[in-house]
Order: structure tokens, then C-alpha cells, then sequence
């Protein structure tokens, strides 16, 4: 018996972001059809091994045993992998850090996994706690 799903998801183990994950999972049609891989960082551990390597380990299985055709990359602003918000000195900062570090990770997985889509999101905390999780081109 083989099981196969579409995507692999990886995003922080950040608690704050569950119900908008779940909903951007529903919008994307991913509920039900990816391996979520949840780690401090996120992208963070592809590019340093902040880890131990750990999400790439995790993606060889996701691979393997479940053949994704899709990796999503989530980073997320107020990040404590990256020393929270008051890290950087302004929004901008920030934002360009997460695309920054998408972009790395992405280059990293694409050289692995050349005939897999990389999507690169970062998931937007406002000061008021509500989340838009938005593609980064
Ligand atoms: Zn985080």
C-alpha cells in the first residue's frame, strides 16, 4: 500500500499561527494532502542548521515516502528563531531578513529537489495578533 500527498509545509512550531495555517491550508488545498514539518525558525534551520539539520531530514522522508511535488517554506515576523521583532530595527528590516532567508533556503532545496515547486510565504503578525500569510515572490 503507498500514500502519496502533494506538499510538504514547513513553518514554526510558533503556537500563534495555528488557526491561520489551518485556513491558509484550506484555502490552498492542503488540508488533508501535506506533511507538516514544525520547527523553530522554519527556514532558518535549511539555511544554518540552527537544528541540526533537522528540516532537511525530515523533507528526504517527506520525499521519499509520500513523493511531494510542492515544498511551502513559511517564515513568520516576531520570530524568536530570528530574535523576535525588536531585533530589527524597523518593519522593512524585518520583512527583507524573512525573504532573505526564504530565498536561501529555497536556492539550498531546489538544487536537491530540482523538479519540486518551492513556495516561499511568510505569515505576518500585526500589532494587533491577527495574521495574513502572504507569498513571497
Ligand atoms: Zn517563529
Amino acid at each position: 500500500m503507498s500514500h502519496t500527498c502533494s506538499a510538504a509545509l514547513v513553518r514554526c512550531m510558533d503556537f500563534r499561527l495555528e488557526s491561520a495555517i489551518e485556513e491558509y491550508m484550506a484555502n490552498n488545498k492542503l488540508t488533508n494532502d501535506t506533511d507538516v514539518i514544525s520547527i523553530a525558525g522554519a527556514a532558518k534551520d535549511v539555511n544554518d542548521q540552527s537544528m541540526g539539520g533537522a528540516v532537511a531530514g525530515q523533507l528526504a522522508l517527506s520525499k521519499k515516502l509520500h513523493d511531494i511535488n510542492t515544498i511551502v517554506l513559511m517564515n513568520h515576523t516576531d520570530c524568536g528563531g530570528y530574535g523576535g521583532r525588536s531585533a530589527f530595527e524597523s518593519r522593512e528590516a524585518e520583512w527583507q531578513n524573512h525573504v532573505d532567508a526564504l530565498n536561501g533556503a529555497a536556492a539550498i532545496l531546489k538544487a536537491t529537489y530540482p523538479d519540486v515547486t518551492i513556495k516561499k510565504t511568510i505569515a505576518d503578525i500585526n500589532d494587533d495578533g491577527s495574521i495574513e500569510i502572504k507569498e513571497v515572490a
